[in-house]
């Protein structure tokens, strides 16, 4: 098949789909999404049943500045779609043994604190009697925490985008080239003509990049949604926080039945395209032993879920936001290590910005795609942590 179009977007997460959308509101483009499972796939690093939302990134003013940004255009999208996306609930970030955890926990409080955004600190009894399910001497609760409905808001951002005019197709892009004109290939042996092009593929990314351009590592996430043995009304989104312990976090029961609870530490660098897609008993447990000492009535749960899902990790955990230095044509959205989801509705309007020449509206030299450019260190210990 030959097909043309303005604007080619390869990928179609949530950050495809988010930019899909976009586009189609600001312009009468004709544009082109394609994605080599289709969109909404399980291999996917956005169709899971939630995400985090908060406010609360250690000393990093920037992701936290995002953030409230970002806050408004979902608020926006809900309200423009009639359909719940985030589910306000706080995050609760619980005082464990570990002392980065810690120390990240306490920079986030003093951070939200500084500019004004409403954080508070429990202690002792003041814990135990809001929030009798979990079980810590302290915790900061950053107020703007909240449940993300994420493959909810995967299909919202999709159907939005085909309501608008967007093509969508279930194809593989194997190659694509910007000289003399942009050309992408696809594996089922089409051509596509583009006079622009978004890459958005996730964990699939290093296939597509050349030479000194940033690269990132996927690596293989294990995720378990816990049934409360006891209580189950504390767990729901009404009466329970998104929240952090030592090296875990966890959602209340938001579009499942089960409380997820997640490892956000683990590091096993995996081929996107052979990675092993179940859960290990031996997370199962870990889970469990956190639970145990943090929300003891989870620690005994029904697994009534398991998931793996795929991080796009750069060096430093910051995004790939930018143009081929080369190709002006070509924009790439990548790199969102374990964290981009709060942020989709941003991103999607940054890459539109770049994809039709606007000024972007939030300076973007941290997300640099040359690797020369990028900043050596992230300030904060936990970033890019799944949540
Ligand atoms: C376990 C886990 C927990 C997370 N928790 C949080 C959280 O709580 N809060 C938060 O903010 N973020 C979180 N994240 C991060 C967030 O989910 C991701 O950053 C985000 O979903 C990435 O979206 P994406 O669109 O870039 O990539 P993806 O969703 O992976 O989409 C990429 C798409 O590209 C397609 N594709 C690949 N190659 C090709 C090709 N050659 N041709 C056509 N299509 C192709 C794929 O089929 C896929 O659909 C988490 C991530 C994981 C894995």
């Amino acid at each position: 098949m030959h097909l043309e179009t303005d604007v080619c977007i390869v990928g179609g997460g949530i950050m495809g789909a988010a930019t899909a959308y976009t586009i189609s509101r600001m312009t009468e483009n004709r544009i082109l999404l394609l994605d080599r499972y289709g969109v909404g796939n399980d291999y996917c690093s956005s169709n899971d049943i939630n995400r985090v939302f908060r406010y609360a990134y250690g000393s990093d003013q920037y992701y936290t500045k995002m953030a409230i940004e970002t806050l408004g255009l979902w608020t926006k999208l809900e309200k423009e779609t009639n359909h719940e996306l985030l589910i306000p609930t706080g995050l609760l970030m619980l005082e464990g043994d570990d002392d980065r955890a810690n120390k990240f926990n306490e920079s986030s409080f003093r951070t939200l604190t500084k500019l004004e955004l409403g954080a508070h600190m429990y202690e002792g009894p003041e814990l135990k009697e809001h929030f009798p399910q979990f079980q810590a001497e302290n915790a900061f609760f950053d107020p703007h925490g909240g449940v993300l409905l994420a493959s909810k808001s995967l299909k919202t951002f999709a159907s939005e985008a085909r309501n608008h005019g967007v093509k969508i197709l279930k194809k593989k892009v194997t190659k694509f080239r910007d000289k003399p004109s942009l050309e992408i290939e696809t594996a089922e042996g089409d051509r596509v003509q583009a006079k622009k092009m978004v890459v958005t593929v996730g964990p699939w990314t290093n296939a597509h990049l050349k030479n000194g351009l940033t690269g990132i590592t996927p690596t293989r996430q294990q995720l378990v949604y816990l049934k409360p043995s006891r209580d189950p009304e504390r767990f729901k989104p009404s009466s329970c926080p998104v929240f952090f312990t030592d090296h875990h976090y966890g959602l209340p029961a938001a579009g499942i039945n089960g409380v997820k609870i997640s490892n956000k530490e683990l590091i096993d660098p995996v081929d996107p395209e052979t990675a092993r897609r179940s859960v290990d008993q031996e997370q199962i447990e870990q889970c469990r032993d956190a639970c145990r000492r943090f929300v003891p009535s989870l620690a005994e749960g029904e697994v009534v879920q398991t998931k793996v899902c795929l991080y796009d990790m750069t060096e430093n955990s910051d995004f790939v936001i930018d143009r081929d230095p080369d190709h002006h044509d070509i924009v790439y959205g990548y790199g969102f290590s374990g964290h981009g989801f709060k942020f989709a509705p941003l991103v999607g309007k940054l890459l539109a910005e770049l994809v039709l020449d606007l000024d972007p509206s939030l300076d973007l030299s941290r997300f640099s795609v040359q690797k020369s450019e990028r900043k050596r260190q992230i300030t904060s210990g936990q970033l890019g942590k799944g949540e």
